[in-house]
């Protein structure tokens, strides 16, 4: 007979570790997730560079997509950094974003279906879309244009998509202001590390001023702390004043930092296909069911 050891018997935490991931793991596995009545539209944004912003959209986008959703990832940075991780080619001469804001292309003819699993579509970037700020400008409905587009492709298309992800640049110009018109939600990515809420409060103001100006339903209905780092207590403390920032927009699931995370897209990949079995793949998987749950109890 067998002796299957219990978590506190296990030697190492290392053991205790990989004993807890496989029950998370098998807990994502088995839940179902409640498919929206409406299209979801959030837009990842925070102006901070290099918080985590294209990570956490093109994952939750995955991490969804496997769970039996269709969703949509529009990438809106000239960076191409989405594109990239969901292998989307996104050289100079590819129709993309830049083509439907600036050149009235219907958003329909530049979506792509992702290799990386069924359900998951992207819109990609190319080096063009540098331009469109300046382009932008002297348009007419210059802050309306991506949200016009999506607008049409929702009213046409015969298989709308449960969720949208809009990547944004780390910048707040008409780029973000297009993505803010559009989404209904903002997701808040907030890296672990010092000043983490240092930017936040100035995105609040501009979120508010979006609000009553240009798109009254716009909300901050999700913030996710990124690339935790459980053996410093500076993360640990981050992690807390952020909560107590967002009492009730921070999402349980708290990303942790990863290696897996940050080598998938260079494979053109989500950690989500490159390694589920990782921890910072599933943290992402649990991120996306909260999502999902928690809009599903708030009606969105
Ligand atoms: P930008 O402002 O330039 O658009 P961003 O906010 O989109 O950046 P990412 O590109 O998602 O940020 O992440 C920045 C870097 O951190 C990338 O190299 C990414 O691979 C890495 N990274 C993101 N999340 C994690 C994680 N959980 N663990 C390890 N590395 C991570
Ligand atoms: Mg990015």
């Amino acid at each position: 007979m067998f002796h299957v050891k219990q978590p506190d018997e296990l030697e190492t935490p290392l053991a205790r570790e990989l004993y807890e991931n496989a029950g998370r793991l098998a807990s994502v596995e088995s839940q179902r997730l409640p498919r929206p009545a409406k299209t979801r539209i959030f837009t990842i944004s925070n102006q901070k560079g290099g918080v985590g912003k294209t990570t956490t959209a093109v994952n939750i986008a995955a991490a969804l997509a496997s769970k039996g959703l269709n969703v949509l990832v529009i990438d809106l940075d000239p960076q191409g950094n989405a594109s990239t991780a969901l292998g989307i080619e996104h050289h100079a001469g590819v129709q993309s974003i830049y083509e439907v804001l600036v050149g009235d292309v219907p958003l329909e003819s530049v979506i792509k279906v992702s290799p990386e699993m069924p359900g998951l579509t992207c819109v990609p970037a190319t080096i063009n879309l540098t331009g469109a700020e300046l382009e932008l400008v002297s348009m007419v409905a210059r802050e309306q244009r991506l949200r016009t587009a999506i607008e049409n492709y929702l009213e046409t298309t015969m298989s709308p998509p449960d969720y949208i992800f809009i990547d944004c640049p780390p910048s707040l110009g008409l780029l973000t202001i297009n993505a803010w018109v559009a989404a209904k939600e903002v997701l808040v990515p907030i890296q672990c590390e010092y000043y983490a809420l240092e930017g936040v409060e100035q995105l609040e103001n501009y979120i508010n001023m979006i609000k009553k100006q240009l798109n009254r339903d716009l909300v901050i209905s999700t913030v996710l702390l990124t690339m935790f780092d459980s053996r410093t207590n500076l993360a640990t403390d981050v992690a807390n004043e952020v909560r107590n920032h967002f009492p009730s927009e921070v999402l349980n699931s708290v990303i942790p930092r990863s290696v897996r995370v940050s080598e998938a897209p260079s494979y053109g990949k989500t950690v989500i296909s490159y390694d589920r079995r990782s921890p910072g793949a599933i943290s992402y998987l649990e991120a996306a069911i909260e999502i999902a749950n928690r809009g599903a109890q708030l009606g969105r």
